[in-house]
């Protein structure tokens, strides 16, 4: 996709992955943290070129608001590149907090970046 925010210059590669856990939501990203470190991550400003980010979006249906953990994701309708694999993978799933469906945010969504599918 291409960069969100307009401060990266370089495309990005998404991808979306749902996972079963024991772990509880800090657990899951204190581990994210640490894979993000073991690839190298380096990144020069907010939001900017970076070798990997990894971001909880949804922790089932739980609410968490602290400086640290912030579950759903707050920026979830705002990201094309988001709403579009959260549709095609919960056709059906509503948002925990808004209650609408990823395709009702899809089509109220003001980003118009372009999403090509990466094979
Ligand atoms: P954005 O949140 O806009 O996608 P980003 O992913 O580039 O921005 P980072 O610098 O990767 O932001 O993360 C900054 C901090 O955000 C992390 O250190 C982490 O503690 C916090 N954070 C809050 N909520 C979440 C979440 N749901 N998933 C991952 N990190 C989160
Ligand atoms: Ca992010
Ligand atoms: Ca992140």
């Amino acid at each position: 996709t291409e960069a969100w925010g307009g401060v990266a210059k370089g495309k990005f590669l998404n991808q979306l992955a749902v996972i079963s856990t024991s772990w509880s939501a800090w657990e899951v990203l204190e581990a994210i943290q640490e894979i993000e470190a073991e690839l190298g991550r380096t990144r020069e400003e907010p939001w900017g070129d970076r070798t990997m980010d990894i971001d909880i979006l949804f922790y089932g249906e739980e609410f968490i608001d602290t400086e640290k953990l912030k579950v759903p994701h707050p920026f979830i309708a705002e990201r094309k590149f988001v709403l579009v694999p959260l549709l095609e993978l919960f056709p059906d799933r509503k948002h925990p907090i808004s209650g609408k469906t990823f395709a009702q945010m899809l089509r109220e969504s003001e980003d118009k970046s372009e999403i090509e599918p990466y094979f």
